[in-house]
């Protein structure tokens, strides 16, 4: 799979003690180039205000670049828009972040293929004119965007990441759907399912799991598959973009829903079969959580490996879905 990653993206953050540290990259670049899957990586660029712009107002950019042009070399603070916190360095790689996406992008629709953004600082908490949640541009929705306009057809935004999406769905429409699972009560405290709605040009699907219960792999893996599946029968996308947050896995500092690290293969083959049956097998993963590197490492290849196996997804019981989420998945398959 060709993965968009250069050390460009480390620039943030760097020497600051945060969990969403330069290493959580580097060590899964590390690892993809150990198992020899790093043979088609490409260079990130930095994204254009304009080009960031198909989300966010100018405003809200030139409020991250000045912010951040204003630090000298051992300086962070916060974005006066909220809880993302910038040294000198963060503009240029947020800008790059979306730069890689947008390369990501590219490639998965010249090439009908799966593609992914390697990326930090993550992106789906990041709203319009709001920095949120250690995300500063929203990378996934600027790709989203991206295509929507720029091909006149439908996306659809899937996103398995702990934590709700809530700047995607704040900025999705016009085109572009969302939906995903997340940990509640938990940060933000967005996604709640009464909003669900079921409509190919702007569908909106939240499933919430107990946060303090966790879930079994199995059940995590069914919600997905039996949502992904029937969503993308309604809404019929060119393209899916993956919000690909690992720390649901069990262990992660920041996260933890329980879930076994081999979820990743899973959904690496469940949104194979997605991309393949409505995309023309197009579709770009971009990062977001996961905040230990190691198990970030291993999941970002089992998910590469995924994709690229061409395996059906293991069939899931019904019975491991628990009943709360069940409920709002039959909705989904029933609208
Ligand atoms: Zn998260």
């Amino acid at each position: 799979m060709l993965v968009a990653y250069d050390d460009g993206l480390t620039t943030h953050l760097n020497g600051v003690p945060h969990p969403e540290r330069p290493d959580r990259v580097r060590v899964v670049a590390d690892e993809l180039r150990r198992r020899g899957m790093f043979g088609e990586r490409v260079d990130t660029r930095v994204a254009r205000p304009d080009e960031i712009e198909r989300v966010h107002p100018a405003s809200y950019i030139e409020l991250v670049r000045r912010t951040c042009a204003m630090l000298g070399p051992n300086e962070a603070t916060d974005l006066a828009t909220g809880d993302v916190m910038v040294d000198a360095g963060s503009y240029e790689a947020a800008a790059r972040a979306v730069g890689a996406t947008l390369v990501a992008l590219d490639a998965a629709v010249t090439g009908h293929r799966g593609t992914f953004a390697l990326v930090r600082p993550p992106g789906h908490h990041a709203e319009p004119a709001r920095g949120m949640g250690f995300c500063v541009f929203n990378n996934a929705m600027i790709a989203a965007r991206t295509y929507a306009q720029d091909e006149g057809k439908r996306v659809l935004v899937l996103d398995f990441d702990y934590h709700h999406g809530n700047g995607t769905q704040a900025a999705a429409g016009g085109g572009v759907s969302y939906a995903g699972s997340h940990a509640a009560p938990a940060y933000p405290g967005t996604g709640d399912p009464r909003d669900n709605r079921v409509a190919a040009d702007a569908a909106l699907v939240n499933i919430p799991i107990d946060a303090r219960r966790g879930i079994a792999t199995e059940g995590f893996i069914g919600i997905h598959t039996r949502m992904l599946r029937a969503l993308a029968d309604r809404v019929r996308p060119g393209l899916l973009v993956v919000s690909a947050g690992y720390d649901v896995v069990a262990g992660d500092p920041v996260g933890d829903l329980g879930v076994d690290p081999s979820f990743a293969r899973q959904m690496g083959r469940l949104i194979r079969e997605v991309a393949d049956e409505y995309c023309d097998g197009r579709a770009v993963f971009v990062l977001e959580g996961g905040y230990d590197p190691a198990t970030l490492a291993a999941c970002v290849a089992e998910t590469i490996l995924g994709f690229e196996e061409n395996t059906e997804v293991e069939k899931t019981d019904a019975e491991a879905i628990p009943a709360a989420q069940r409920a709002l998945v039959r909705e989904v398959e029933a609208a």
